[in-house]
């Protein structure tokens, strides 16, 4: 397999559901990415849920072989993509480790998504040294198949650039030039990018604000009824404020009149229960065939795929561990 068409990218396995903002940030540009003939590797990060779910390793194994079962239901093939296990392969902690003593300390401090999270977890007794590690173990993800690029959301962004800089300094400090420059691929479409969820903060398994790929249709009609709409139209003639609501957003994405459905919410000539209604069932027509997808696949079939799916994703990781030990002089 040549590098240059090589593709990671992966999800963490904090839920055993994917939502809609996964789909649309990284999950569908993986499927555009693959039916162009580029070679995926689609990783499932345990190893990234246990910084946040340390105390539930079971449940983030579970949840990995639903995250697993997500990826194929959404169109990736595990024929022409190889779709894997991050623990399952052992070099992400090997590079992981080598990594963590080349990079500097102020480097990971300074990452936005991290103070985040600190607080989340309420000080330093609490939080995991992992978490602090957090971008080391995704820069270890990435080198390890040396792509051509990585597909994310726009919360990634600031990752994915200590990524380059880690790779930039290992060949400087090692005098060797085992890593190249990879792309971030970030969709265009910046609502896709960063999709809002249903009380319009950023949709995150972790925040419960979701869509979920594999729900119901009646699950899916529920969680739209529940969604922030604009609080000051009260009746269906007040105006709307559709940048504000996230069903409105979510209309501009699924809906082919979502131009006319907002123009008339502003003027009070439909009301919310209307757009809620709309995008119900447009929403889920666009899920039906993924739910149908998941719904044939049985739990062995996931197996062997994440066991075949670790061997392939072990040859190209094994391959840069021995370029990295032998710039590195360890024998
Ligand atoms: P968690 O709350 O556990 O962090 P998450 O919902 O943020 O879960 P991740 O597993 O962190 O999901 O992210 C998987 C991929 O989906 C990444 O490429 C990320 O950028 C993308 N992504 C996550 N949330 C959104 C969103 N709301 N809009 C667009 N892309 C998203
Ligand atoms: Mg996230």
């Amino acid at each position: 397999m040549s590098s240059n068409k090589r593709i990671l990218s992966g999800m963490r396995s904090t839920s055993p559901k994917l939502h809609i903002g996964n789909y649309e940030g990284a999950l569908h540009n993986w499927v555009d990415l693959q039916n162009d003939g580029f070679d995926l590797f689609c990783m499932v990060a345990d190893l990234h849920a246990l910084t946040t779910m340390f105390d539930d390793p079971k449940a983030v194994s579970i949840n990995a072989r639903e995250v697993a079962k997500d990826y194929v239901a959404a169109g990736i093939d595990p024929n022409r993509s190889v779709i894997f296990i991050q623990s399952h392969v052992k070099e992400h902690s090997e590079l992981h480790l080598l990594l963590s003593m080349m990079t500097p300390l102020g480097w990971l401090e300074r990452v936005p998504t991290y103070k985040e999270k600190q607080q989340d977890l309420g000080g330093a007794e609490r939080e995991p040294y992992g978490l602090l590690g957090y971008p080391v173990l995704q820069t270890a993800d990435i080198l390890l198949y040396r792509p051509h690029g990585v597909p994310v959301g726009r919360d990634q962004a600031a990752h994915l650039e200590i990524g380059n800089d880690i790779g930039r300094r290992f060949n400087k400090l090692t005098g060797s030039e085992v890593f190249s420059e990879y792309k971030y691929m970030i969709s265009e479409d910046e609502l896709r990018a960063k999709l809002p969820g249903l009380d319009m903060r950023k949709m995150s398994k972790s925040y419960g604000n979701c869509i979920y790929l594999s729900d119901t249709p009646e699950d899916t009609a529920k969680q739209i009824q529940s969604a922030f709409t604009t609080p000051t139209k009260m009746r269906k003639s007040d105006p709307g404020i559709p940048e504000g609501c996230a069903v409105c957003q979510y209309l501009r994405i699924y809906s082919p009149n979502w131009e006319q459905q907002w123009a008339e919410d502003v003027a009070g000539e439909r009301g919310c229960s209307q757009n809620k209604k709309e995008l119900t069932e447009i929403l889920n027509e666009y899920l039906r065939p993924m739910r149908e997808r998941r719904a044939a696949l049985s739990d062995s079939d996931v197996e062997d795929i994440l066991r075949d799916g670790a061997k392939r994703a072990q040859v190209v990781a094994g391959e840069t561990m021995d370029a990295v030990r032998s710039a590195m002089g360890l024998f």
